[in-house]
């Protein structure tokens, strides 16, 4: 082959390995470097353990069935991710990605296995139910499925995995005694994370304990469309048998089973936006009408004038509080970065920081929210909210909020103040995230003191927000961890 061939197959390769690993992070993305390294260790020790010293095709395919087993135990040990990330000490995401990976490791593990064995015509145990039921569960798990009906998806989801366990029981032959093992350990964890599951589920929910269930009481934010109102935001409050402390940033998954039809078989994970120092026997969630049951939830909000504002009551069960809350208090300055919901998942800790700033327990001095909205209309769903927490942010005229909305459509003006104190900012258009974050770092937008040494503290940047946006953010802080500035992912990143 001459040299200008060599040139444009390898010239030809690099671009359409880069087309692809492009194509690859905007469907399975946003992904980190650390992310990318562990996984690639993870596949690394695992064909290490296949291939280590092995002296024919079979032992390979038995090794890796057995490893297929061990890797099952974490996407079997708990019914619910919420309660396993808090076990683990880990966020929600984090949690699904390790469960994700097992799951395809293992789905992995067992083709390479079912291959040998019908290559070496060894096949030791007739994994039909198993293999049929594992296939689906593949299936189902695309993107494109889940995307479809998320809560169809979870319960198939489950219901598959229950007859893969079965059918991989009854067919591994009764000398496979390490293969019982891996299995029995995964199940003896998922009894144990289910009995104790449920019994913190019974204590908070206050059930047999005389004193009711908990109630959700809900209430819209409706605008006027042209021909419609449309339902902005759905809030609900959730009156608690038990007072509960909940940490900033923390959320409960709901369960209101007289919604609609369906309603009985669907929880959901809100982040609880009150936030107090103590226990809280009142729960504030912030809920974005999609296509399921909150969109069920908004087909309740009132239609004429004279029923405007007002709630219902239903019926409601919580678990939780689960999640990883970041703590605030040691940083001088905080960036909250919100895109369209993830506002709610902002508010809590800005609650947070102004209790600390106001009771001189923490060393804030500066929080700026920089909220980004499709319109005037999904912002009004969480002035309410935003309007609280400067009402809250007083003491001694010091303002340490700022807030800076960003609209992309329908202002009218390119920059608009509101209030009197300088603290809120509406603008069109897109925040420049490089701009704000590197004037934010500069530690300028804090007054300090002429007459005696007062150092710059530490910078928290805080994210909620689209996947394509976190991408950026990440991009553009990792410009200033040498100045100390740390970026926290909150548990609740909206995903549009
Ligand atoms: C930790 C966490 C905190 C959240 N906090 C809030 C919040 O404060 N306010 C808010 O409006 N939304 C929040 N969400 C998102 C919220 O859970 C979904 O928007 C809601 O479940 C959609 O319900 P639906 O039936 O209308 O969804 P659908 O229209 O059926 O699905 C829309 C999308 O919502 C997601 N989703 C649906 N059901 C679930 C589920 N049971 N578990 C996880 N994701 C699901 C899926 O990504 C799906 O693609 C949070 C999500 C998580 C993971």
């Amino acid at each position: 082959m001459d040299i200008v061939a060599i040139y444009i197959i390898a010239a030809g390769g690099i671009f359409v390995a880069f087309f692809f690993i492009r194509t690859l992070h905007q469907l399975c993305g946003p992904w980190t470097r650390a992310g990318v390294l562990l996984h690639l260790t993870y596949l690394a020790v695992n064909l290490l353990l296949i291939f280590f010293k092995i002296d024919s095709l079979t032992g390979a395919g038995r090794r890796a069935g057995e490893l297929a087993l061990v890797n099952l135990v974490f996407p079997l040990s708990a019914i619910h991710l919420s309660y396993l990330a808090d076990l683990l000490g880990i966020i929600w995401r984090s949690c699904r990605k390790i469960h994700r990976a097992t799951g395809w490791m293992a789905v992995s593990l067992l083709s390479f296995y079912m291959t040998v064995a019908l290559q070496t015509q060894s096949y030791i145990f007739p994994l039909r139910e198993a293999a049929i039921s594992l296939g689906l569960l593949v299936l189902l798990s695309l993107p494109l499925v889940r995307r479809l009906s998320y809560e169809i998806f979870l319960r198939v989801h489950q219901v598959f995995a229950g007859i893969f366990v079965y059918g991989t029981w009854r067919h591994l032959p009764s000398h496979s005694h390490a293969s019982k093992i891996y299995l029995l350990v995964a199940l003896g964890v998922f009894g144990l994370t289910l009995l104790s599951q449920s019994i913190v589920f019974l204590y908070r929910n206050g059930l047999f304990s005389g004193r009711g269930t908990p109630r959700a009481i809900v209430s819209f934010s409706v605008s006027e469309a042209e021909e419609d109102s449309v339902v902005n935001a759905v809030h609900v409050r959730v009156l608690l048998p038990r007072p509960v402390r909940v940490e900033a940033g923390q959320y409960i998954n709901l369960w209101m089973p007289s919604v609609s039809l369906c309603s009985w078989m669907q929880t959901h994970p809100f982040t609880v936006t009150s936030w107090s120092k103590g226990k809280q026997d009142t729960m504030e969630l912030l809920v974005k009408p999609r296509t399921g049951l909150t969109a069920d939830l908004a087909r309740y909000a009132p239609t004429d004038e004279q029923t405007e504002g007002s709630s219902i009551s239903f019926l409601a069960l919580i678990t939780g509080p689960h999640g990883v809350s970041e703590e605030v208090g040691q940083y001088e300055s905080i960036l909250l970065l919100a895109s369209g919901c993830g506002v709610a998942g902002a508010i809590p800790y800005l609650k947070k920081a102004i209790y600390g700033y106001n009771t001189c327990t923490s060393q804030i001095r500066r929080l700026h929210l920089v909220w980004q909205v499709e319109s005037i209309d999904e912002m009004s769903a969480a002035l309410t909210l935003l309007n609280r927490l400067l009402k809250d942010d007083i003491v001694d005229g010091g303002y340490i909020l700022h807030i800076s909305i960003y609209v992309r459509d329908g202002l009218g003006h390119k920059k608009f103040l509101l209030g009197d104190h300088k603290r809120v900012y509406l603008y069109q258009g897109l925040p420049d995230y490089q701009s704000i974050i590197s004037l934010e770092a500069s530690g300028n937008q804090i007054e300090r003191l002429s007459n005696m040494w007062d150092e710059q503290g530490r910078m928290l940047v805080m994210v909620s927000a689209t996947d394509e946006l976190r991408d950026r953010i990440r991009g553009v802080v990792r410009d200033y961890l040498h100045e100390g500035v740390k970026l926290s992912e909150l548990e609740y990143q909206p995903s549009d």
